[in-house]
């Protein structure tokens, strides 16, 4: 005798994901994981399409922006310091 619940059906939502799909190479993942197990990408909390949030990478902006800087002082040291 199987029985259905349909409460607990009506309220699977966006809010009861059991996984989370790597927004990177689109693994599935356990919701609290914090790394991708496969592509060893960051990942953050589920949204509301069942995909890992990117984390800011703010490590990779500071990066960026003093090789730009540092590109842009080249440019400078080169092109106009004689
Ligand atoms: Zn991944």
């Amino acid at each position: 005798m199987v029985n259905p619940d349909q409460k607990s059906r009506s309220k699977l939502d966006s809010d009861d994901y059991l996984t989370k799909k790597c927004p990177h190479c689109y693994a599935y993942l356990p919701l609290q994981a914090k790394v991708c197990t496969a592509c060893q990408k960051k990942v953050g909390e589920v949204d509301k399409l069942g995909f890992a949030e990117k984390p800011v990478d703010w490590w990779g902006y500071l990066i960026a922006v003093v090789s730009i800087a540092g590109f842009v002082y080249f440019m400078w040291w080169g092109f106009f310091r004689e």
